[in-house]
């Protein structure tokens, strides 16, 4: 094993015991190596701090925040990550503010960070950069004599290459991506779209190996779909609510959505979708609740102002139309619910509705199937422009642009015979428990920890990195994949 673990995020879990699936993982592995997780720390600063600062919280590892101005949220934070590359990484290119600002904000508090950094990191030391918010890290340690190994993990999908096109700093996103030893993306999808971003650069090729050559820079590109902590999920998920909180009568049906108010996650589509299946929906047909959370999230950035006030009015607009005395057909919360209300909730819903128009891989979807009871489960319905649909092929999968076909996945979940549930629910939470939040974080610096050896291999037929329990161990080659021929889904081969 090589030397410390330092992870880097955005947010760091200042206080408390660790929660959430993530911060499980990471919590985890950090305690395992030791380490030092760092992030940005809650409150703003009038002069930024050159070094690190100790907090505290990590058991068996360190924690230490880096300073952001005011000024530099805006600009870095909600600026450059969140209403640049947040909207170019999700096919919103209209969606882009051009504001120079923006990126030289990003740029200094990229290279501060880096800086500060440096000065603590040992050549053995793995170094695991999470998202968007610091795709030139790399470039600025290298730039600053690090040798340490640097792992890059895109948590958003991979922008295309007309959309990449769109972005003003265009040249340096390939330099920034190429700095990094490996770079860690959610599908097979997403992979074939960087290299195909890449490839189509004058200097871009790839090697025999599998990686990518861009300029001086040899990189790895590789997908490790991220899970969820499904056994404790399940387990929050079988303590019943209290009160019954939805008085719905017993004949009725309920369908869920949980999102962040967020353009990327298709809430106006999907509530249309819905509206299809009220319009079509026969007189002895159940009455089916569309319950909506949806927590609100940056508000500060122009592009999300406008979106709860369009949903409110369709929703309104639904309600009035197909509502009866007694029944509201769709209730929306604008705000977040604990997991130890959501987990039973979505055990109760008769359909996970999950129809995002782009997501790097969609934890709700995976959180709902986890939540199942296996003997009677309900549906997912899932959007094809989800991460998640990649793996999760047994879900009713749906384009969710086409209300029409939404529609009728409703109605066609609401009358899918228990067997069928059952079977697709015990193929989803095969894909749910293999591919599960602590089998993508070991399997990542797994990864990123063989790249000493050229090709940071074994790599299947198809060249996807085989995880340890898909290994066996040949007496000429080392440790190969145990099935040459392993279905990994079918990744799309670039010409
Ligand atoms: N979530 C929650 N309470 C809410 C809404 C969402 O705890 O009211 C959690 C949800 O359980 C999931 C996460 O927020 O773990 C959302 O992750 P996802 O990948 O679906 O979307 P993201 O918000 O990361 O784009």
């Amino acid at each position: 094993m090589t030397g410390r673990l330092i992870v880097l995020s955005n947010r760091i879990p200042t206080a408390g015991p660790p929660s959430g699936g993530l911060v499980v993982a990471i919590d985890e592995l950090l305690a395992e190596r030791g380490g030092l997780w760092i992030g940005s720390g809650d409150d703003f600063v009038d002069t930024p701090s050159e070094s690190l600062q100790p907090i505290q919280g990590g058991s068996g590892y360190n924690k230490a925040i880096f300073d952001l101005t005011e000024q530099e949220h805006k600009e870095f934070y909600l600026g450059y990550a969140n209403s640049v590359l947040w909207p170019l990484c999700h096919h919103r290119p209209d969606l882009i503010a051009f504001d120079r600002r923006y990126a030289e904000s990003y740029a200094t508090v990229n290279a501060r960070v880096a800086k500060m950094l440096a000065e603590i990191i040992a050549p053995d030391d793995l170094i695991w950069v999470h998202d968007y918010h610091f795709l030139p890290l790399a470039q600025e340690l290298k730039r600053l004599g690090v040798s340490a190994r640097v792992g890059l993990f895109l948590h958003i999908p991979f922008p295309t290459l007309p959309d990449l096109n769109a972005l003003p700093e265009r040249e340096q996103f390939y330099q920034w991506l190429a700095a990094f030893d490996l770079v860690g993306l959610q599908t097979e999808a997403d992979v074939a779209c960087c290299l195909q971003c890449f490839r189509a650069q004058e200097t871009g090729e790839m090697l025999f190996d599998g990686r990518l050559k861009f300029q001086d820079q040899t990189f790895a590109v590789r997908s490790f779909p991220i899970g969820i902590d499904a056994k404790s999920f399940f387990s929050i998920a079988e303590k019943p609510l209290k009160d019954d909180p939805l008085h719905l009568r017993k004949e009725d049906r309920l369908i869920l959505g949980v999102d962040r108010l967020d353009y990327s996650k298709g809430l106006t589509h999907r509530v249309r979708g819905f509206g299809k299946w009220l319009e079509k929906r026969g007189a002895k047909s159940p009455r089916g609740t569309l319950v909506q959370i949806t927590p609100p999230s940056r508000e500060l950035v122009a592009a999300y102002q406008d979106i709860a006030r369009e949903l409110e009015a369709l929703v309104g607009h639904f309600n009035g139309r197909y509502g009866e005395l007694d029944w509201t057909p769709i209730r929306l919360l604008e705000h977040a619910v604990p997991r130890e209300t959501l987990a039973p909730l979505y055990r109760l819903a008769d359909i996970g509705l999950v129809t995002p128009l782009a997501d790097g891989m969609n934890l709700v979807a995976k959180e709902y199937i986890a939540a199942q009871d296996p003997d009677d489960p309900g549906v997912l319905i899932l959007s094809r422009a989800a991460g998640a649909a990649e793996q999760m092929t047994d879900a009713l999968l749906v384009n969710p642009h086409d209300s029409e076909e939404i529609g009728d996945a409703i109605e066609r979940a609401l009358s899918m015979s228990c067997d069928e549930r059952k079977a697709r629910h015990k193929a989803l939470m095969q894909v749910v428990r293999d591919t599960d939040i602590f089998e993508w974080g070991a399997g990542y610096l797994d990864c990123l920890e063989r790249l000493e050896i050229a090709s940071a291999g074994p790599f299947d037929e198809q060249g996807r990195f085989c995880r340890k329990s898909e290994r066996k161990s040949d007496p000429t080659m080392g440790e190969v994949c145990r099935d040459q021929s392993l279905d990994h889904g079918n990744p799309q081969k670039i010409g």
